[in-house]
C-alpha cells in the first residue's frame, strides 16, 4: 500500500526528530530531503566544485553516489564510500547548502530521487521543505509544522549546546531562511496542508498530534 505522510517545515521547527518519531511509532519509513541536499553540498565541497558555479554544481548532483537508509532507527547517510551521517549536520554545510537548494537543476534531480524513494518506502513519513507541494502533493497527510521564532530560536540553542549567543544564533537562523526562501515558500500552508503549530506543544504532544492526523 502506499501512505504518504507529508511534512514541510522552517529550519528549528524540530521537524527532523518529530518526524523520526512519528514514523517509528506508525512503523513507517522516514525520508530525511534536508539531508540529500546537504549530502550535495558535502559531495561539492569534497570534490573542490565551485559552489558558486550553477552548471558545475548541478553536473555534480548528477552523478552524486548517494546512498540514504529509511529506517528510522538507523539514519544513514553515505556519498560513494564515505559515511557522511555526522559531516553533514556541520555549520560548513549549513552555510552553503543553500547553493543547491537554489539550483533549478540541482532540485530537479533531487526532488526524482525523493519521488523513487517514496515510491519504493510506501507507507513513510518524508519531511522537507517542498514535500506537501512538489515531491508528494498527492500525499493523504500534508502538514506544514511550524513554531514561533521565538521558540525556534530556543530550540536551536538547545541544540547546539546553547554555546552561541542568541544573537549569532539568530542572525544564522534568519540569514538560513532568507535563503531558502528564495526557493522555497515554506511559511505558508498550500491548499489542503494543515499547519501544526508546535509552539507551545512538548515534543511529545507535536508527534502525538502528528501521528493522530495519520491514524484518523
Ligand atoms: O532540513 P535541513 O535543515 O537539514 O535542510 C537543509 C537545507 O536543505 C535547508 O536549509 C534547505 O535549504 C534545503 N532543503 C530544501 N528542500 C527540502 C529539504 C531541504 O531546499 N525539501
Amino acid at each position: 500500500r502506499r501512505l504518504v505522510v507529508a511534512v514541510d517545515g522552517p529550519s528549528g521547527s524540530g521537524k527532523s526528530s518529530v518526524c523520526r518519531a512519528a514514523a517509528r511509532r506508525l512503523r513507517a519509513a522516514y525520508l530525511d530531503t534536508g539531508a540529500m541536499y546537504r549530502a550535495a553540498t558535502w559531495y561539492c565541497l569534497d570534490r573542490g566544485v565551485d559552489l558558486d558555479d550553477e552548471g558545475a554544481v548541478a553536473l555534480a548532483v548528477e552523478d552524486l553516489p548517494l546512498s540514504l537508509s529509511t529506517d528510522p532507527d538507523h539514519q544513514t547517510v553515505t556519498v560513494g564510500q564515505a559515511d557522511v551521517t555526522e559531516a553533514i549536520r556541520e555549520a560548513r554545510i549549513s552555510e552553503r547548502v543553500s547553493a543547491i537548494a537554489t539550483n533549478r537543476e540541482a532540485r530537479a534531480l533531487l526532488v526524482a530521487a525523493q519521488r523513487r524513494l517514496v515510491d519504493e518506502a510506501g507507507f513513510v513519513v518524508a519531511e522537507g521543505r517542498d514535500i506537501t507541494t512538489v515531491v508528494a502533493p498527492d500525499a493523504q497527510v500534508r502538514v506544514l509544522l511550524t513554531a514561533s521564532a521565538e521558540v525556534r530560536l530556543a530550540r536551536r540553542g538547545l541544540q547546539m549546546g546553547g554555546t552561541q549567543s542568541t544573537e549569532a544564533l539568530q542572525r544564522q537562523v534568519l540569514a538560513r531562511d532568507a535563503k531558502d526562501s528564495t526557493a522555497v515558500n515554506f511559511t505558508e500552508a498550500a491548499d489542503g496542508v494543515a499547519v501544526l503549530d508546535s509552539s507551545d506543544l512538548t515534543f511529545e504532544e507535536t508527534v502525538d498530534a502528528l501521528v493522530s492526523r495519520v491514524e484518523s
